[in-house]
């Protein structure tokens, strides 16, 4: 493949850009080479500036789950657009929007719109902090919320070691409140919620993590995150940036059947537009400003044209419901993927939840960091080149979910299984 422009116009952003990238998770850094520049996407396919066409795995990491360029997204757009783009004024929109998101979500009876999913995690702790009078917070290592200064946590080396930054230009304080523990051990939240019970404002989880690979939680694990939340007047949040309308069109909280107090959205619901919300019990919402003492605000918040092209998007998953169809296409996929890796005697595991899959080169099932830590990540940096030669865009790191969006075709997943065969038989 010729990719002589995308080398180009990367050497000219990284005169101008740190690293030529506008987010490091774009950047090729975990698997080597230069990321191709996007000069378009159209249904399941895109098209980079050497004219090179990709089977699109990414999605614009998420919110393309109706694929690329959809007719109704684009004419809800563009009769957006027609109106001016910003008012810093109520819009109709944002009432429909948060409407549709506490009808469609089991847990939201209030929500606000932001415009990133860092924003919905940041101002939802902070919430859950002004609601309980509480500093004190946990998180899960491997778990993804956005670079949010107290979340971006080193894991502790025991159980109850308070976080200490992960990022430089965080200062200790920030992170000397944050409790990070290992995702799907029962035994070890109990243990912190006995010692600290009382002075914690509340947990945040990917209830499927996307962010460490695809990784499944236990039933017995969500329900004992739910249950001491109750037990100690806790605010349980749902950090469902990835998950939410992914894995089901109501979230993962309905597919596992847990409700916790609080949820952050993005992605899905801006329909490719920079777009978040967080909400949630309405007595806890009642703390937020202007109802309520806890600051949170945006210029852009509730922007007309993000509104159109999320709520377009989430109109079009209630009515068409590509989830059955997903579902199918995952389970062939997964299958796919797994004999391929099977014929070729490479070790590996293969996590999916409905069109969000991981395929893992480790020996052992994934059910958390330490595990996943242990993948083979020298050898998924040739299979990602082996099949972006081929054509197919997976994202570029073993840490990250690879999705399907209802565009894709049968034909698209043969290709790739077909690419997955020859590359994974070359890289054993
Ligand atoms: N939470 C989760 C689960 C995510 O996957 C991400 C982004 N990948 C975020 C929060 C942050 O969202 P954003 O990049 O829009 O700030």
């Amino acid at each position: 493949m010729n990719h002589t422009l995308s080398h180009q116009q990367i050497e000219r952003a990284r005169k101008v850009i740190p690293g030529g990238v506008n987010s490091p998770a774009r950047a090729f850094g975990a698997v080597g080479g230069e990321p191709v520049v996007i000069d378009r996407g159209q249904g399941a396919y895109l098209y980079d500036l050497d004219g090179n066409q990709y089977i699109d795995y990414i999605g614009s990491w998420g919110p393309q789950i109706l694929g690329h360029r959809h007719p109704q997204v684009m004419q809800a757009i563009s009769d957006a657009l027609a109106k001016g783009t910003s008012f810093g004024a109520p819009c109709a929109a944002e009432t429909e929007m948060a409407e549709f998101l506490c009808e469609a979500v089991p847990s939201l009876e209030k929500v606000r719109m932001v415009n990133s999913g860092t924003e919905a995690t940041m101002s939802a702790i902070r919430v859950a902090r002004g609601f309980t009078g509480r500093d004190r917070i946990i998180k899960f290592s491997g778990c993804y919320h956005g670079h949010v200064d107290s979340l971006l946590v080193q894991a502790g080396s025991g159980a109850l070691t308070l976080g200490t930054p992960s990022s430089p230009g965080i200062p200790k304080g920030c992170t000397q409140d944050t409790l990070s523990l290992e995702y799907n051990d029962c035994q070890q939240l109990e243990e912190t919620f006995e010692k600290f019970g009382s002075e914690i404002a509340c947990i945040i989880l990917e209830p499927v993590v996307g962010n460490m690979g695809t990784v499944i939680p236990d039933k017995e694990f969500l329900q004992t995150c739910r249950d001491l939340c109750t037990k100690h007047g806790t605010v349980l949040i749902f950090d469902e940036v990835m998950t939410g309308f992914r894995v089901a069109f109501g979230c993962a909280q309905s597919l596992f059947g847990i409700t916790p107090d609080m949820t952050a959205l993005g992605k899905i619901i801006g329909g490719g537009m920079p777009v978040g919300a967080y909400g949630g019990r309405a007595d806890i919402m009642a703390k937020v400003s202007p109802d309520g003492p806890v600051y949170q605000a945006g210029t852009l918040s509730g922007n007309p044209v993000a509104m159109a092209a999320g709520l377009s998007t989430l109109k079009l998953l209630r009515d068409v419901n590509p989830y059955p169809h997903l579902e199918l296409m995952g389970e062939k996929l997964a299958a796919g993927l797994t004999a391929a890796a099977q014929a070729a005697g490479i070790p590996h595991q293969l996590a999916r939840v409905g069109s969000m899959l991981t395929l893992f080169f480790n020996q052992q099932e994934v059910k958390n960091y330490s595990i996943s830590s242990q993948n083979d990540t020298s050898r998924f940096a040739k299979y990602f080149h082996g099949m972006l030669n081929r054509g197919i865009y997976l994202p570029c790191s073993q840490y990250e979910a690879m999705f399907i969006s209802n565009a894709h075709t049968e034909e698209d997943l043969d290709k790739t299984i077909q690419a997955a065969q020859e590359v994974l038989k070359e890289i054993a």
